[in-house]
């Protein structure tokens, strides 16, 4: 059984992300997709509501599970049994931390395996800061995320806004 682990921030989860989840999933028999605990940065979403989101939007693919991490990605990776590790790659600009996250990775455990999908053209310029930046200006994201995370968003800003 082939299992790999999708890991990230999804704060909140893009069509970007969507579109890699699909096919990523095709290529394992099992495939959690696993949101980030990380302290150092300050999300908009907390970590249950990412989850949330997620298990929303992958509902209909049915060998993906939603999870949450915390630590080193490699000692999760042996928890779940998995062997493979799936990024996205976007421009260059991500290929210089990708291949040095890879490569500690596999150092630190020779079992797992980076592998890269590169994204469909059309999600090339698409980033989870991008869309809040937009968002909390009030601009409209339903081209960048799924409809229900621009409902998430839309209760998010209100709740800001109001609390301004
Ligand atoms: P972001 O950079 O949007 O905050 P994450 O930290 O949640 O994203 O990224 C998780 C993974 O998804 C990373 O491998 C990232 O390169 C990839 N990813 C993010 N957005 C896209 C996209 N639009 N197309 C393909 N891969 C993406």
């Amino acid at each position: 059984m082939k299992i790999g682990i999708y890991p990230g921030s999804f704060d909140p989860v893009t069509k970007g992300h969507l579109d890699i989840i699909e096919r990523s999933a095709k290529m394992v028999d099992k495939l959690f997709v696993a949101v980030l605990n990380n302290n150092a940065k300050s999300p908009l979403f907390s970590v249950d509501e990412r989850v949330n989101m997620l298990c929303e939007v992958t509902k209909d693919i049915p060998n993906v599970q939603i999870d949450a991490f915390s630590g080193l990605l490699v000692d999760y990776a042996k928890r779940r049994n998995a062997t493979i590790i799936i990024r996205g790659l976007r421009a260059v600009t991500d290929f210089e931390y990708e291949l040095q996250m890879s490569q500690t990775n596999r150092i630190m455990d020779e079992n797992v395996d980076t592998i890269f999908l590169t994204t469909s053209l059309q999600y090339a310029y698409l980033c989870s800061s991008t869309v809040k930046e937009v968002a909390l200006c009030g601009g409209e994201v339903g081209k960048f995320v799924p409809e229900y995370v621009v409902e998430k968003i839309k209760e998010k800003v209100s709740l800001l806004n109001a609390g301004e």
